[in-house]
C-alpha cells in the first residue's frame, strides 16, 4: 500500500463512517484505512455539558500525533498512520473494543470521589480500570468478569491490553515529566486490527488533554480538559502550553483558531 499519494477527495463527499462527541471517522483513501478527523467541540458529563472551542481540534490532533508516532517508533502498535493536515490524520481500520482503559497514578476525579481520596495522592502502584464505553449508561465501570462474561475481550485479550496501558503509562510518564508535567491519569481504547489470519491488540482513539489529567509539577496547575468540566477557563491556553512543552508548536506561536491565517511577507 502506499500512503504517500492521497487521494483528494472534496470533504463533503467523502463516506462519513462514524460520528462522534469530538470526532468524525471518514472512509480513508485505502481499504482498511479512515480518516480521523478532530473537530472543536468539548463535551463533559455524557454531553450534559458541551461547548465549542475553537482550535482545540487543531491542538488535539498535534498532540496526539506526537503521542502516537513515539508509541509506534518504540514499538507500541497502534492505530496511527500519519497526520495529514490540521485536524485530520491517516488511521488503520480496526474494531473497537468497547472498553475505556483508565490507568491512574495519582488519585483524582471519580476514584478520589468513589474511594474518599484527597486529589493529588501518589497511588501506591499504577492502577488500571476499565469502563464499558456506552454513553446511555454513562460508562459505567466493569471488572474482568464482566468483559469476559458479555464477550467484550477475551482473558488474554485483556491481557494485551494491561501490558498496553502499562507500556503507554510508562512511555507518557517519562515524556511528561521530562517537560515539567506529572500525568495524573489517562484514558485510552483499544482495537483489533486485523493482518490476514492474524489479529492484534494496539491503542486507537486519542491521546490527547482531552483524555489525559495533566498537572503542572511545581503549580499543580492543571493543563488538560478539568479546566472545561471544572469551569477554570483557559483550556486553549493550557493545550497550547502542552504543545509548545513538547515541541510541537513554536514558542512565539500564539493559540491558534480554526480560521485562516495571514501569512506576511
Ligand atoms: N476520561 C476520558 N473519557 C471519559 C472518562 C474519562 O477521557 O469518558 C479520562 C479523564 O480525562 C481522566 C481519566 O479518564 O484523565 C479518568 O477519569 P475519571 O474516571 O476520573 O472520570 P472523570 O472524573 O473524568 O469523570
Amino acid at each position: 500500500m502506499d500512503f504517500h499519494k492521497p487521494r483528494y477527495t472534496p470533504m463533503s463527499r467523502r463516506r462519513r463512517i462514524y460520528e462522534g462527541k469530538a470526532k468524525v471517522l471518514y472512509e480513508g483513501p485505502e481499504p482498511g484505512t479512515l480518516i480521523q478527523h478532530f473537530k472543536d467541540d468539548a463535551t463533559a458529563f455524557n454531553a450534559k455539558k458541551h461547548e465549542v472551542i475553537e482550535g482545540k481540534g487543531v491542538l488535539n490532533n498535534r498532540i496526539s500525533e506526537y503521542v502516537f508516532q513515539h508509541l509506534n517508533d518504540i514499538g507500541v502498535p497502534t492505530h496511527f498512520i500519519k497526520r495529514l493536515n490540521m485536524r485530520e490524520q491517516l488511521i488503520r481500520e480496526v474494531e473497537i473494543i468497547p472498553l475505556e482503559v483508565v490507568v491512574r497514578n495519582v488519585a483524582a476525579g471519580s476514584l478520589a470521589q468513589r474511594l474518599g481520596l484527597e486529589e493529588g495522592t501518589q497511588l501506591p502502584r499504577s492502577i488500571i480500570e476499565f469502563y464499558y464505553k456506552n454513553d446511555q449508561l454513562g460508562d459505567p465501570m466493569v471488572s474482568e468478569e464482566h468483559i469476559t462474561a458479555f464477550g467484550w475481550a477475551t482473558p488474554q485479550e485483556i491481557d494485551d491490553i494491561m501490558a498496553l496501558g502499562i507500556r503507554v503509562n510508562d512511555f507518557l510518564s517519562g515524556v511528561f515529566l521530562g517537560v515539567g508535567i506529572r500525568l495524573v491519569d489517562f484514558k485510552m481504547e483499544c482495537g483489533r486490527l486485523w493482518e490476514g489470519d492474524l489479529m492484534r491488540i494496539v491503542v486507537a482513539d486519542e491521546i490527547s488533554p482531552d483524555s489525559c489529567r495533566l498537572w503542572d509539577i511545581k503549580s499543580n496547575e492543571k493543563l488538560d480538559k478539568d479546566r472545561f468540566r471544572r469551569d477554570l477557563g483557559g483550556l486553549l491556553e493550557a493545550y497550547t502550553d502542552v504543545a509548545k512543552r513538547l515541541g510541537i508548536v513554536g514558542e512565539n506561536e500564539p493559540p491558534r483558531g480554526a480560521g485562516p491565517v495571514l501569512v506576511k511577507g
